[in-house]
């Protein structure tokens, strides 16, 4: 079979490699079992250098020196099992779009660049933790790996290039009443309701200061994730907490966010029977790459001499590792990967094989021309 592998894509390879990273429950937290997986899949296949870091993520590098393109994917899915079936032409499992397929086709189109006369080096990036507080690729900075641009794997859709994410910023508020007889419910006031009065508040305010006409990218947009209560006497709530979930454009930074937040709390303060705050559970700020760069550039040219046609340039409302490396690398960097992204964490997770194998080499073409435009 390894001979398969002279200048071509092993298709049977490949698509075993997805079915076996699928096979692997891998919810955010519990990475191990694939990270040590695709470290010895990496090291089978001949990697120049395999490692895995403390938090879990996985490494392999082929080629050497300058210039580095990094294919950086996540290991990690969100919770929630899909059996691993084929049905015709559709690969069904966790991850299957959001992003296992993405991070196989980088590590197919490594092993193919390995064997063609690679003029500088790939490094092969599996993290951890991207569907949580993103634990894998700030680690993966604090590594200091020297590299000149990146792609990371996350589902675009086969012609499309995701070059801008809107930034999110999660935060806890918590409304407090005092206790007391339930019977007495008349006479006081209950947190749990307080807090629904606050939530409808601010989702009215964001619905009519902060939607964009331009779309739901350009619009702040909130979503209430979590509710849940507390009575400290086992009678009327006292304590009601929500995890708020805001989607920032790159008009609205984190600290403009905060700003809204801490307003709509102050007016809410002077209408409820209660006691409100909050507190910031974590902030990735928006980010929009330049879409003349040189990834975005290669990607293109890639796309259209595999499959024919224009590319689409996409901006994504949801946030990525992409928004955390390229704020503070500022090197050229583009999301790209197979699977319609619809399908993101939902029970019907599926990649359409045609598909995933296309990637590969577009992958591959892509960071040739990285080389290419690089080494002069
Ligand atoms: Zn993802």
């Amino acid at each position: 079979m390894a001979s398969g592998w002279r200048m071509n894509l092993n298709h049977d390879y490949a698509v075993n490699l997805l079915k076996g990273m699928l096979e692997i429950y891998s919810p955010s937290g519990s990475e191990e079992e694939i990270s040590l997986f695709l470290a010895d899949e990496m090291r089978k296949r001949g990697f120049d250098r395999v490692w895995r870091n403390r938090v879990g993520n996985v490494y392999g590098e082929v080629g050497s020196g300058r210039p580095t393109v990094l294919l950086c994917g996540h290991i990690d899915t969100v919770p929630g099992r899909i059996p691993v079936r084929v049905e015709g032409e559709r690969i069904y499992g966790r991850g299957a779009v959001d992003a296992k397929s993405s991070l196989a086709a980088m590590l197919n189109a490594a092993i193919l660049l390995k064997e063609s006369n690679l003029k500088g080096k790939v490094i092969v990036a599996g993290v951890v933790d991207e569907e949580g507080g993103g634990k894998g690729i700030k680690s993966l900075l604090r590594e200091n790996i020297v590299i000149d641009c990146a792609i990371f794997g996350e589902p675009s859709g086969i012609d499309n290039i995701t070059f801008a994410y809107k930034g999110h910023l999660k935060l806890k508020v918590t409304c407090r009443t005092a206790t007391g007889h339930l019977s007495a419910q008349p006479l006081l006031s209950n947190a749990v309701e307080e807090g629904i009065k606050f939530w409808l508040k601010f989702k009215r305010i964001c619905e009519e200061k902060y939607k964009s006409p331009h779309g739901v990218f350009y619009s702040l947009t909130p979503a209430l994730a979590k509710i849940y209560s507390r009575s400290t006497t086992g009678s009327i709530p006292d304590i009601c907490h929500m995890n708020i979930d805001l989607r920032l454009p790159p008009t609205i930074p984190p600290e403009k966010a905060i700003e809204i937040v801490a307003s709509a709390i102050e007016g809410f303060r002077g209408e409820c029977g209660c006691d409100v705050g909050f507190r910031v559970i974590s902030v990735v700020k928006p980010y929009v790459a330049d879409r003349g760069n040189i990834v975005i550039r290669a990607l293109r040219e890639a796309i259209s001499e595999e499959i024919g046609g224009e590319a689409g340039l996409i901006r994504k409302t949801g946030t990525s590792d992409m928004n955390i490396l390229g704020l503070h690398l500022k090197v050229p960097v583009a999301a790209y990967g197979p699977g319609e992204s619809i399908l993101s964490h939902t029970h019907n997770e599926y990649i359409n094989i045609r598909e995933y194998l296309a990637s590969i080499k577009i992958y591959k073409r892509a960071v040739e021309k990285i080389f290419n435009y690089m080494v002069k």
